[in-house]
């Protein structure tokens, strides 16, 4: 495996930041020193860049079917995608269909990524039920598999969400085998009534999707989770948390010394409710649950993730074309929900939260890397860079200007959220395993060079 030197920039981690060269052997950092001159097979010139390490994408929606249709992304396009935004690591979701096994699952979720993924990826698994087989299941996933994190749903009745029995059990079980549950928050049963009151009106158009999804069943159903988590003595870890309100109870039980953690997402920090009345059709790409929200919630998580009370940014790439969000043209609820962000994660969280001041360059690697990497096992293979840490890392130039457009970006979707903003701050060079994948805005890697991630579990605690 060929060895590489990174020379002349400034390593950034959670913890420090210092000035050192870096030498890479079979894809693990192998020396940091100043002034390093070992022959290597690649030299990178890091002058007046950040080193920092690859990003840790830990919420992701991949060649993920929705009835009928199915995310933009694949494996492939996906990954190549995070890795020209800094990401070199990716934990999907593995989603059962009804009354299959949990392994099986597992293997058809591998096979989408085996020869495709281009970075590093591992797999949280959904849970639609919680019967008989389960738990054995999640203890064997948890152990054997490195498959360590299971997702409930407390929203989408009918298709994926679960009643309390379940919620509960799956937290018992996890809390016996090591695992951590990870739990999207919405009250389904109340948005289900709201939405077929506002359709019974005659109300169909994208804005609706947001008012019959308001602040207050995303808070209900996270103040509900994290009751049932305490009840279990589990710990918990909220998703694509989207509202002040929601904020509140985490920041509550965290305060009360209960372990529960929870991540937002770009999409929460930079866009608001506004999008939803753009003409025509437009808001539909917009449309991903939790909705988005108005400009003080915004303003609440960017205090979260500055004190500490947010702990991960990850991104809930789940991107459908406009042809796919058109059928949801005469009813709102019939739009498949999600955006894309896998790419522009770092990009604006760097130049939103970093340039602008509300985060520093230390707290921005924690967020997107290392709280990230040891919520779910990851780390210190991912996540920070030391001595027998993989060799992933991003040549960071904070002069790096972009202008964010579906046409260049290369996530595989007609539209973009962020069309004609400009951020500044981006990656120089890639490397993911001492490999050089992108340099200067080219892709270097090879097809389907990534591989599967087992995670490390937590202590299990039996009852
Ligand atoms: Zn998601």
């Amino acid at each position: 495996m060929p060895s590489l030197l990174v020379r002349n920039g400034r390593i950034v981690t959670a913890s420090e930041s210092y000035d050192a060269d870096l030498f890479v052997d079979a894809g693990r950092v192998a020396l940091i020193g100043e002034g390093l001159s070992l022959p290597a097979d690649t030299v990178l010139d890091a002058s007046g860049c950040l080193v920092l390490p690859g990003g840790v994408d830990v919420h992701t929606h991949l060649d993920m079917p929705a009835g009928d249709i199915t995310s933009a992304d694949d494996f492939e396009t996906g990954t190549r995608a995070a890795a020209f935004g800094g990401t070199t690591t990716i934990v999907d979701f593995a989603t059962p269909e009804p009354g299959e096994s949990l392994f099986a699952a597992l293997g058809k979720w591998r096979r989408k990524a085996e020869g495709r993924a281009v970075v590093d990826y591992g797999f949280h698994m959904a849970l639609r039920e919680v019967g008989g087989t389960t738990l054995a299941e999640m203890a064997q996933l948890t152990r054997d598999e490195g498959v360590t994190s299971f997702k409930l749903y407390l929203a989408y009745p009918g298709v994926l969400q679960v009643d309390d029995a379940a919620f509960f059990a799956a937290l018992l079980g996890a809390r016996a085998c090591g695992a951590l549950t990870l739990v999207h928050a919405e009250n389904g049963g109340v948005i289900d009534v709201l939405v077929k009151r506002a359709l019974a009106r005659g109300e169909t158009a994208p804005r609706q999707h947001a008012l019959t999804r308001p602040p207050g069943t995303e808070a209900e159903a996270v103040a509900r989770a994290i009751a049932l988590a305490a009840l279990a003595d589990a710990p918990l870890y909220v998703v694509h948390l989207s509202c002040a309100a929601a904020l509140a109870h985490v920041i509550a039980a965290r305060d009360r010394g209960q372990a529960v953690a929870a991540e937002t997402c770009p999409q929460y920090l930079f866009l608001s409710r506004d999008e939803y009345d753009r003409p025509g059709f437009e808001g539909a790409g917009y449309v991903m649950s939790p909705p988005l929200r108005e400009a003080a919630d915004q303003e609440a998580l960017w205090r979260g993730l500055a004190s500490g009370d947010l702990q991960v940014v990850a991104t809930d790439h789940c991107p459908f074309t406009l042809a796919d969000k058109a059928r949801g043209r005469d009813d709102f609820s019939k739009i498949p929900n999600g955006a894309p962000g896998i790419e522009t994660r770092m990009l604006l969280l760097w130049d939103g939260g970093v340039r602008a001041g509300r985060i520093d360059a230390q707290r921005f690697v924690e967020l997107t890397a290392a709280a990230p990497a040891r919520a779910f096992g990851l780390w210190p293979r991912k996540g920070t860079i030391a001595v027998g840490s993989d060799a992933d890392l991003v040549i960071w130039d904070p002069e790096r200007e972009t202008r964010l457009a579906a046409a260049t970006l290369h996530m595989r979707v007609d539209y973009n959220p962020y069309e004609g903003r400009v951020v500044r701050g981006g990656p120089a060079a890639v490397v993911s395993r001492g490999e050089v994948i992108v340099e200067r805005g080219e892709w270097k890697g090879a097809a389907g060079r990534g591989r599967f991630l087992k995670r490390a579990h937590r202590s299990p605690q039996p009852a």
